[in-house]
């Protein structure tokens, strides 16, 4: 049986960046990754928007907030060194009604508080920047949001921490750990190791109440749908056009994203969905688990915090296309149904919920134990934070592992 000091639990962007912190301060020590798919970013790090937020959405007290703008500027040198595409486009995030007004001044004293860089525009101020922008009277200029293709710091990641003699052992599910003995068990074989970090993403819950942890929380998955703007009407989104979001939920509306490939993308959605990897209409649903997270939104329906019962409604209206338009036409009136071409890009948002105060977790959520340490609500922007969030992580595992 294999012995590491390290075994990290999931190749998404989490496990890779805590891998090359760990790799950063102790180089002699042995580590090895455990991933269920045959390859990397089959799930949220290779399906998401690749846009590096500045960290303008999150209150100074967040966890986000601690290391979303530090994240971004780390994964920004990192594509500098070692020639990843990216591109400082901006971004500008519209007021599209009275209703948006106190969010805007929320997110400027967000943008104050966590030392971000943000412009408040008038009509005009926006129409310089997004010619073709509703006509609205406010909105916000994020100057350091970027884009990226985060498939490619994904491979280049893999291909740094492979080289470094980090063991990365691909198509090995890990179900079950033995605490006491220190053993991981997977589909086909057992690790023994001196610390874990669980980041499983869609699957981190199930792997921390194995280690009797995480037992407040359950993962109900969201579904991000895309389309694509036509080539030819391309140029009426300079770079990254956002609604004002509602603050009450962990998910910023869909918007417009000019990507690294200069393509345009309209979305994602956030409809709920019946399974973790529920990527088709009905493909991922597997029926024990369906019912189970089925019942979980009944349940946060029936409670309708976060203002749930909208988010449903809203959601699951853009199914039908001509909802969706009435969304992206919010943001560039001139976009017409025949400009949105379905893109085959789904991704799953794994988000937390409270079991004891129903409510969809807004924050990253870590919980640890002596010998492990299980990052259970990775969601937007972990991407961007990856980077922060992995020193983050490494420091608590210092301060608390027994060895
Ligand atoms: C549609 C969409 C758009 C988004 N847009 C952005 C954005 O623009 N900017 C941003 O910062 N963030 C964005 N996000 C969020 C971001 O993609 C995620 O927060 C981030 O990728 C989470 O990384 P992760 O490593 O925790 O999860 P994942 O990428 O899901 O990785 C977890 C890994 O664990 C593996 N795994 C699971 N269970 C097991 C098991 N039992 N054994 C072994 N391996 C296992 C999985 O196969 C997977 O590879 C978006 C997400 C989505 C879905």
């Amino acid at each position: 049986m294999a012995l590491f000091d390290f075994a990290i639990v999931g190749a998404g962007i989490v496990g890779l960046a805590v891998a090359f912190e760990l790799k950063k301060r102790h180089p002699g020590a042995s580590i090895v990754v455990l991933e269920k798919e045959a390859a990397l970013g089959k799930h949220a790090s290779g399906r998401n928007s690749g846009v590096l937020h500045s960290g303008i959405y999150y209150g100074p007290d967040t966890l986000k907030a601690r290391v979303c703008s530090r994240g971004a500027a780390r994964m920004m040198d990192f594509a500098e060194e070692q020639g990843i595409p990216y591109r400082r486009s901006g971004k500008v995030i519209i007021a599209t009604g009275e209703q948006d007004l106190p969010t805007v001044e929320r997110l400027l004293q967000n943008a104050r508080d966590n030392g971000i860089r943000a412009e408040k525009l008038d009509e005009k101020g926006i129409r310089d920047i997004e010619p073709h922008a509703n006509p609205c009277r406010v909105g916000i200029y994020s100057p350091d949001t970027a884009v990226i293709d985060s498939r490619a710091v994904l491979e280049k990641l893999h291909a740094l921490l492979a080289r470094s003699g980090v063991c990365f052992v691909l198509d090995q599910v890990v179900t079950d750990v033995a605490e006491k003995e220190r053993q991981l068990f997977t589909s086909t074989g057992k690790y023994s190791y001196g610390y874990v970090f669980n980041c499983a993403g869609a699957n981190a819950d199930r792997i921390a109440r194995k280690f009797g942890l995480g037992r407040d929380y359950t993962l109900v998955p969201f579904k991000g749908l895309y389309y694509t703007l036509r080539p030819e009407r391309a140029h009426l989104v300079r770079s990254n056009i956002y609604p004002v979001p509602d603050i009450s939920l962990p998910f910023l509306g869909v918007h417009l994203t000019r990507v690294i490939s200069d393509e345009v993308y309209a979305g994602p959605t956030a409809i709920p969905a019946l399974g973790r990897e529920n990527y088709g209409v009905f493909r991922g649903i597997r029926p024990g688990e369906g019912l189970d997270i089925g019942w979980q939104l009944a349940r946060l329906y029936l409670r309708n915090q976060n203002n749930f019962r909208h988010l449903v409604h809203s959601e699951m209206e853009r199914y039908r296309k001509a909802n969706f338009l009435e969304a992206v036409r919010r943001l560039v009136p001139d976009i017409r149904a025949d400009d949105l071409v379905p893109s085959k890009k789904v991704g799953i948002r794994p988000q937390l919920v409270n079991l004891r105060t129903r409510k969809l977790e807004m924050d990253f959520v870590v919980e640890s134990a002596p010998s492990s340490l299980h990052v259970l609500n990775a969601i937007s922007p972990a991407f961007t934070s990856s980077f922060a969030f992995a020193e983050m992580l490494v420091d608590r595992y210092e301060a608390t592992a027994t060895h």
